[in-house]
């Protein structure tokens, strides 16, 4: 029965109830509008990167410092990464690109899967040879293709051009990385650029039929080889010989460089880049990791890290790098190595290159 003692003691533990409710909706609001701003402050950028230096890493840390944007990073091979963003569509996670190569660049361009960045900053900071026009992928560092010899056997006369190497007096003394690199593949887009395809296919044959064995290896192998006595020449990129050189290796120093194409062309060089993905949920990020990475302090670290030539002006060569030597690049548009990545190809194939 509802006596009147019952019914004041019922209202009292209602009251406690609905005061404990208040309490408990009250803290569920707090948790909620928590979770909700840290979301929101969360801030991320999410970067598939080919790139796999740990110069890279300290560079990515210095932009979560100084921005508080976290970097979520995945690394693999760059025609893996291109496949993962073309298959996962627009539920991609990826805002950012990071790749080595123009023709790498060109390849992820060809599949769609970049938007123009518009940003002014990079239009100004990046040379206009070394991004897409319309702003799908901007460079970030630079790297030479330049010619070794065995500086023990001293500087091969009548050398100083990519074409030289075509030269019947080298005969049997060259090493060279596969056709199937990207770094020789654009180097003879590049000449396809300048000479036409005719000229650069003779160019193939006579350099095929110059070689001491059939390509093998990498460019680092193949610096080796040539500081061996193996085989007098060889075509590398820069940032192998400083590395070997920076950890004090023998057979960086053993080699010594020539900068191709000083008094025509200028030498080969190519960019390792990004480009903002055509479905990233962290857009504005993005661009601000682009960004970021053209800033002095990011272009310092890639040169005095990882040997790469800085891609903006402001940004010094020092080290290693500095020591081998200042030279003219070649400023065809990075695109036009894409472009031509298919003649080269073929050229390859049709002069046994393999
Ligand atoms: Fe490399």
């Amino acid at each position: 029965m509802l006596t009147p003692r019952v019914f004041i003691s019922l209202i009292k533990v209602m009251k406690l109830m609905n005061k404990r409710f208040q309490s408990v909706a009250k803290l569920l609001s707090m948790v909620v509008i928590g979770v909700a701003s840290s979301v929101h402050a969360a801030e991320v950028v999410n970067v598939y990167s080919a790139r796999h230096y740990d110069t890279d890493l300290e560079v990515y840390k210095n932009f979560e410092t100084s921005t508080g944007i976290k970097i979520n990073l995945i690394e693999a091979a760059s025609d893996t990464l291109i496949e993962r963003i073309v298959n996962e569509g627009k539920y991609s996670p990826a805002d950012l690109l990071i790749t080595v190569d123009a023709g790498r660049l060109y390849r992820a361009e060809d599949r769609d899967i970049f938007a123009p960045a518009g940003s002014e900053l990079l239009d100004q900071r990046v040379p206009a040879h070394l991004r897409h026009p319309d702003g799908l992928w901007y460079g970030l560092s630079k790297r030479a293709r330049v010619i070794i010899y065995r500086k023990e056997d001293g500087e091969p006369e009548a050398l100083n051009t990519y074409l030289d190497l075509a030269k019947p007096e080298f005969e049997g003394q060259i090493c060279v990385r596969s056709s199937s690199n990207i770094y020789n593949i654009s180097l003879l887009a590049s000449l396809v650029s300048h000479l036409g395809e005719e000229a650069a296919e003779d160019w193939t044959k006579s350099v095929v039929a110059n070689f001491f064995r059939k390509p093998q290896g990498n460019d680092t192998a193949n610096i080796r080889a040539v500081a061996s006595g193996e085989c007098r020449v060889s075509i590398v990129n820069s940032y192998y010989i400083a590395r070997l050189i920076d950890n004090d290796d023998a057979d960086g120093s053993a080699v010594g460089i020539i900068f191709p194409n000083q008094d025509s062309t200028g030498t080969h060089v190519n960019i390792s880049g990004g480009g903002l993905l055509k479905h990233a949920p962290n857009r504005d990020n993005a661009i601000k990791l682009l960004e970021y990475l053209t800033e002095a302090d990011a272009q310092s670290l890639y040169v005095k890290g990882n040997h790469e030539y800085p891609i903006v002006g402001d940004a010094e060569v020092v080290g290693v790098l500095q020591n081998l030597g200042s030279f003219k690049e070649d400023t065809i548009n990075a695109s036009a190595l894409g472009e031509n990545q298919a003649t080269a190809v073929q050229i390859f194939d049709r002069a046994g290159w393999y």
